[in-house]
């Protein structure tokens, strides 16, 4: 996912342009890790003093529905990236150090389902961490 690639995929969708949201795309298209909704908060508000929480909030979850952000929680935390270009399901180690990502696209649930005959599964999580080749050395 880049940004020209988000913004046309929120128009397509109807949604109106808004300098904000824009604002936050630029912001995550400019590092390819998880970044925490608070953090993007901070750095909205330098360009908009009076913005709120609950607007960030509320459009950090808009992106993650219409599948141009990823999110996941991370020491108890939101965390945001953009939408990986991989095609369909997948799922992500995430470095502890310097928060990059990397796609899996493998996932366990096949393997996992045998052992849940009868349970009805809704959704499911699944997320690798530890250290990235670059943060080993
Ligand atoms: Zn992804
Ligand atoms: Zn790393
Ligand atoms: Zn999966």
């Amino acid at each position: 996912m880049n940004l020209d690639t988000a913004i046309n995929k929120m128009k397509s969708k109807g949604y109106k342009h808004t300098k904000q949201r824009e604002r936050i795309l630029e912001i995550f298209s400019r590092q390819d890790q998880y970044i925490a909704a608070k953090t993007i908060l901070k750095e909205i508000q330098k360009d908009f003093p009076g913005v709120s929480f609950d607007t960030v909030y509320r459009n950090l979850y808009l992106l993650a529905d219409e599948e141009i952000l990823e999110s996941t929680d991370l020491d108890g935390e939101k965390h945001f990236r953009f939408h990986c270009d991989t095609h369909g399901h997948h799922h992500h180690f995430i470095c502890t150090d310097c928060g990059k990502t990397k796609a899996v696209e493998f996932c366990p649930m096949e393997k996992i389902e045998s052992s849940l005959s009868g349970y009805a599964i809704d959704n499911h999580k699944f997320e690798i961490y530890g250290k990235c080749p670059q943060c080993q050395t």
